[in-house]
């Protein structure tokens, strides 16, 4: 399990700030999440004004 960031989002970089794990990195459009680092904590759709990462 992982979160994984939806195309709502506007990259505003606030969900990679509250990353514990430093999971989150700037991608093509979006932020994008290395399901791999992921903890599954769920910061950064607390931290997301747009609601953009969803649990899978
Ligand atoms: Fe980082 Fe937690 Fe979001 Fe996973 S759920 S990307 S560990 S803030
Ligand atoms: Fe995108 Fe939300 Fe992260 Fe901002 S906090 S970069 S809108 S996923």
């Amino acid at each position: 399990m992982a979160y994984k960031i939806s195309d709502d989002c506007i990259s505003c970089g606030a969900c990679a700030a509250e990353c514990p794990v430093g999971a989150i990195s700037e991608g093509d459009g979006k932020y994008v999440i290395d399901a791999d680092a992921c903890v599954d904590c769920g910061a950064c759709a607390a931290a997301c004004p747009v609601e953009a990462p969803q649990a899978e």
